[in-house]
């Protein structure tokens, strides 16, 4: 009988974040982990975007199979941009109504493809029982209502499924999540939430997403966030160890695995992309946000992505574009093609196979420049903070610690096989 196990999913935590953590006694809950576990990193997907990554880990697929392409999309069926909350402004630009739904609901009951199988599934097909808390992907056999005024819609979860106070398997008395990211309401909902589990033991495998150590990374780079969330993301992990009994209890109980989705990195200037297609106005689309931008050819245009590549040559924000020519992906770079799989960023050969294998993703794909962001929708961006979405290393390497598991994890897509091979399922 396998053990249960905890995915413990923190937003934005760089290996630099979490090795400092571990070291400086400031983090005891990590610590303890890490004491008990290997430590390793591993590589994030592209773009390194949350909505991208977190669909990657709970489905062991990159964009290629899952088909979640960034945080911002053009969506060809439907011919309209599909905002996942990029920030307020831009899914205000995007028509709130319609992106707080495809945000809450259509990601997974829409855009997340049916040819991807989540851990919740594969898991809750084989018997045990699943729960998710806060992660963006949840999808599951189990059909959860909300009853927000304006949002009677179904969305199917894992049997043990909290998101947000919008949907909730079962009454915890966890405070309510929309007090404010800045003093860490969401992820105190989490440890509500995590505290009620752990103390019936009511799952076999829980995902726990700690959301809010990405925003204060936003707010103040990718050091800054360490002075102000990593006491708090620490609390949020020792709230389990309490409801266990104690550490020791917790890790008697449970194997664990710890990682981040993507990593961050400074912003110090900020960029558009819309300027350089200006008299191609109606024949391309322009999607950009945080560290990624996409552009989209509607059927007819006159132009081919090989000359969108071109007119980003000399634009600083943007590091290298990619592109597909028949089976080639193709990266450009100072004004010069060149095979993709040359690209010295982490593990980048895949990453872009699977980023521009994504039949939602743009003709051409932008990955900025260190230091740079690409303003969103709404004209919003983290100037003087983090961001990530690149490709370059300090947006793609994540910790990742597993205790208690026979697996070394190198990608955040193998985590999910990993989880499935712990309790005896043959991974898809
Ligand atoms: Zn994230």
């Amino acid at each position: 009988m396998a053990k249960k196990l905890v995915l413990i999913v923190v937003d934005g935590m760089t290996p630099e974040a979490f090795e400092h953590a571990v070291s400086s006694g400031r983090a005891p809950a990590l610590a303890h982990l890490a004491a008990h576990g290997e430590y390793r990193t591993a590589t994030s997907v592209f773009p390194s975007l949350t909505p991208v990554c977190l669909s990657s880990i709970a489905t062991g697929a990159g964009p290629d199979v899952h088909h979640i392409p960034g945080l911002a999309w053009w969506n060809r069926q439907e011919k309209r941009v599909v905002e996942y909350g990029s920030s307020f402004s831009a899914l205000r630009k995007a028509g709130f109504s319609q992106a707080v739904l495809d945000t809450i609901v259509n990601m997974n009951e829409r855009h997340l493809s049916r040819d991807a199988t989540t851990v919740y599934e594969a898991l809750e097909d084989a018997g045990f029982v699943a729960g998710a808390i806060n992660i963006t992907c949840y999808r599951g056999r189990h059909r959860h209502v909300t009853n927000v005024p304006g949002l009677r819609r179904a969305v199917h979860g894992p049997s043990r499924f909290f998101f947000y106070n919008l949907f909730e398997s079962d009454r915890t008395g966890a405070p309510f999540s929309g007090g404010g990211r800045k003093g860490g309401a969401v992820d105190a909902y989490a440890a509500g939430v995590g505290r009620w589990l752990v103390t019936r033991d009511g799952f076999d495998f829980l995902v726990y997403y700690l959301s809010d150590y990405d925003f204060a990374s936003h707010a103040h780079g990718p050091a800054g966030a360490m002075d102000v969330a990593l006491e708090r993301i620490d609390a949020s992990i020792g709230a389990l160890f309490e409801a266990a009994g104690g550490p020791d209890e917790f890790l008697d109980r449970y194997a664990v695995i710890l990682l981040s989705d993507h990593g961050q990195t400074d912003v110090r200037k900020v960029a558009r992309l819309e300027p350089h297609f200006v008299d191609l106005k109606g024949q391309v689309v322009v999607t950009a946000s945080n560290r990624a931008g996409q552009i989209y050819l509607p059927p007819g245009a006159k132009v081919d992505a090989a000359e969108l590549a071109r007119r980003l040559d000399g634009e600083p924000a943007v590091e290298v574009t990619l592109r597909r020519e028949g089976d080639e992906a193709i990266a450009r770079r100072r004004g010069e093609d060149f095979p993709a799989h040359e690209l010295e960023h982490p593990d980048a050969a895949e990453r872009v196979r699977a980023a521009l294998a994504n039949p939602n993703a743009g003709e051409l794909l932008v990955s900025a420049a260190e230091g740079w962001e690409l303003v969103d929708l709404g004209g919003r961006h983290h100037e003087g903070g983090g961001s990530h979405g690149s490709l370059v290393a300090g947006d793609s390497i994540v910790p990742l610690l597993t205790v208690g598991l026979d697996a070394a994890p190198s990608r955040i897509t193998e985590v999910t096989p990993a989880v499935l091979r712990h309790f005896g399922i043959t991974p898809a």
